[in-house]
């Protein structure tokens, strides 16, 4: 058991510290950064994961110190940004140094996978409680915001059978940040966001912040077989109101809709609906009626309606 804040520190989360952007790691009173290339703005998110509200507290350590960097990485991801570096403010009950060890592992397995290194944070006693802040890079003119969607353009985001409440699982546990789309879509995507919070509260975000409206064809949503067997019989409830993707969803003008097709990113790209003038999302049914969704997407205080 290390002994002392600083033990718990020197042994878990210093020396994963190193990226060409850290002039100065964790160890002193604060890191220091270069700042970002000429001509490129820094991007910062922060997310927290609380005990018995975003995970369960006796949940695999190894997925949550995964999940806690993928969530941040996904923000980034929906801005266009090139990750670089992160802080880490961890509150934990009890210094569990199994726990420490398989959250690290978790934590750092995808630190490195995308070169992101942990240059600080605060560690204290109280309720599980994690929160990452994580920083990248973008050019500001090519950055993905929500705002930016134009009527005309189109909206691609990105009892169960044997092995699919793994499948579910997993996908819930462990989510790919979608770097390496995001950046593929500088300079080709006219507005973006992840997928949080739901796909229908998400996208009402990007519409909201550019003033336009959509229709989603409900027809052209990608769904894992589970949810294909629910929409079937009419229940669209999961792939609008679920929360927890971390897809992309994105905009682009209709007439480079072809480019998509060569767009080097790992991940298949749906075409699920066009941007109107008229504001408000409009989910049309696949015989083309209008549906009505009756649960909203995750608000912390607002709950799901
Ligand atoms: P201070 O009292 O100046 O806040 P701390 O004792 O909290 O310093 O932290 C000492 C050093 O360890 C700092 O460089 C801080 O950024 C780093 N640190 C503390 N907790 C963490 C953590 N969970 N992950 C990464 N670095 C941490
Ligand atoms: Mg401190």
């Amino acid at each position: 058991m290390p002994t002392t804040e600083f033990d718990l520190i020197e042994r878990f989360f210093a020396g994963h510290d190193r990226h060409r952007d850290v002039l100065l790691g964790v160890g002193d009173d604060a890191a220091l950064l270069a700042p970002p290339p000429p001509g490129e703005a820094l991007a910062v998110t922060i997310d927290t994961l609380v005990a018995g509200v975003h995970f369960r507290a006796d949940g695999d350590p190894q997925a949550l110190g995964h999940k806690l960097l993928a969530v941040s990485l996904s923000d980034l991801a929906a801005m266009g940004a090139s990750p670089a570096w992160a802080t880490l403010a961890l509150t934990l009950p009890e210094p569990d140094e199994a726990w420490l060890e398989s959250f690290c592992r978790g934590l750092f397995e995808l630190a490195s996978e995308y070169e992101v290194a942990l240059v600080g944070g605060d560690t204290t006693r109280g309720p599980l409680t994690l929160t990452l802040q994580a920083a990248g890079h973008v050019p500001p003119e090519l950055a993905l915001r929500r705002a930016g969607a134009r009527p005309g353009d189109a909206a691609p985001p990105d009892d169960l059978q044997a092995g699919e409440a793994d499948f579910l699982q997993q996908r819930l546990d462990r989510p790919t940040p979608r770097v390496a789309t995001g950046l593929a879509l500088r300079g080709l995507a006219t507005a973006a966001i992840d997928l949080s919070d739901g796909l229908a509260a998400d996208l009402g975000h990007v519409l909201e912040a550019s003033g336009v409206g959509a229709s989603l064809e409900l027809a052209r949503l990608p769904l894992s077989p589970p949810l294909r067997r629910l929409a079937d019989v009419g229940d669209w409830t999961h792939p609008l109101a679920g929360g927890d993707d971390y897809e992309l969803c994105f905009t682009l003008p209709a007439a480079r809709l072809a480019e998509l097709e060569t767009l080097d990113c790992g991940v298949d790209v749906t075409r699920i609906g066009t941007v109107e003038a008229e504001p408000g999302l409009r989910l049309v049914a696949p015989d083309g009626s209008p549906y009505t969704l009756t649960r909203a997407g995750y608000d912390h205080f607002g709950g799901s309606a």
